[in-house]
């Protein structure tokens, strides 16, 4: 069902994106695949898709279970390592003679326990075991970090040198990597940095735009259509909520549910992404102990575009003061970076039309 509001993991449920399927089915076989869109694009429900289609073999590492956290330690992450590989032991048995034999694992029953203290487990020594195991079964093993930006938040260890070493070691395992953010790719993988352990490998990188005005109402008729509903006022959806899939699936969610209140509807979608876009706001400000009135400002300023003259104008008439170039710059720069605004023809704009609800928080 298309507007059914959790992640797809069937093809069929899967609607557009045919060119984005095709070159994620293309890759499967890459050693780095980098899914970058902004939140709520689809990115989970492309990826599930894909490898349960093709019957792939995967564990998923839903990295937005640390959102809400201001760091994280390795401990939190070999644990969702762990509680992945444990969901795979319980269908391949054989799987844990590979495990066992690592330091710091414990094997009891059907299932591992890692170790993260004095002897803790060695990242590679795992990734080492799986390749070896999906080499045995002559298959690739896929590892999806789901929005890997928030390992940026990683303290007191570095995931990268064993992601590097497996790219160049280990033939049966292969990266899916997403990201909502420009950050995934040069501030967790650092791809360009010369410093980085993964420096200049070869990648494929796949970006998942919101919907355009015609695949977004294209979208709702098809999703109404499958529920027998005739529904007149796509165009007008799309101008309230933008081409976010997410957004939109969840309109359509709740009109059916809710007794066809056009207005309810679109009144709950706002304020569930509010919500949601609020709490990544929030997490934005505070990580970096940034000034929420002045980020404010400036998303309240590019909801219909504007240029650089305009935020300095607009933040300044805010504090009643003149504002230096590099503190507007820094603002904007943040807020390019953490993909609430993007730049076209020397235009600011918010990202996700939606955004303009959080103004009041
Ligand atoms: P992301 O991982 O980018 O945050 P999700 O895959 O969780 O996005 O999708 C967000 C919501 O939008 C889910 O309800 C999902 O079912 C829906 N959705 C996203 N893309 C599509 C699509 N192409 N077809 C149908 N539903 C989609």
């Amino acid at each position: 069902m298309l507007f059914d509001p959790r992640p797809k993991d069937n093809l069929k449920d899967l609607f557009d994106r045919e060119s984005e399927i095709s070159l994620l089915k293309n890759s499967l076989d890459s050693p780095l695949i980098i899914i970058i869109g902004l939140r709520r694009t689809g990115k989970t429900s492309l990826i599930k898709s894909v490898l349960n289609y093709t019957k792939s073999t995967y564990i998923f590492l839903d990295m937005r279970r640390f959102e809400n956290k201001e760091y994280i330690v390795y401990k939190d992450f070999i644990k969702s390592l762990e509680r992945e590989i444990n969901e795979i032991t319980r269908k391949n048995k054989d799987l844990l003679s590979y495990l066992r034999h690592i330091q710091g694992v414990q094997v009891m029953g059907f299932s591992v326990s890692f170790s993260w203290g004095e002897e803790k487990v060695e990242i590679s020594d795992v990734f080492s075991e799986l390749n070896d195991w999906a080499s045995e079964k002559g298959k690739t093993m896929h590892i999806v970090i789901d929005e890997a930006q928030e390992l940026i938040k990683l303290r007191g260890y570095n995931i990268l040198p064993s992601i590097a070493y497996a790219y160049d070691n280990l033939k049966n395992l292969s990266f899916i990597v997403t990201g909502s953010e420009v950050r995934v790719r040069d501030k967790f993988l650092k791809l360009e940095d010369e410093n980085s352990p993964l420096f200049g490998r070869a990648h494929v990188e796949i970006n998942l735009l919101p919907f355009s005005k015609e695949t977004s109402v294209r979208f709702l008729e098809e999703g109404f259509k499958e529920q027998g509903i005739s529904f007149p006022d796509s165009e007008k959806i799309f101008d309230i909520l933008g081409g976010n899939p997410g957004w939109l699936t969840y309109f359509g969610y709740i009109y059916i549910k809710h007794g066809r209140d056009e207005e309810k509807a679109i009144l709950e979608t706002k304020r569930y992404a509010k919500r949601l876009l609020s709490r990544e706001f929030c997490n934005f400000t505070k990580e970096g102990g940034r000034d929420k009135r002045r980020y404010l400002k400036v998303i309240e300023t590019c909801r219909k575009g504007c240029s650089w003259k305009d935020i300095k104008n607009s933040l300044e008439a805010l504090e009643g003061r003149e504002i230096n170039d590099g503190t507007v710059s820094d603002i904007i720069n943040n807020l390019l970076e953490y993909s609430f605004l993007v730049k076209e023809d020397r235009k600011y704009m918010i990202t996700d039309k939606l955004l303009g609800e959080i103004i009041n928080v």
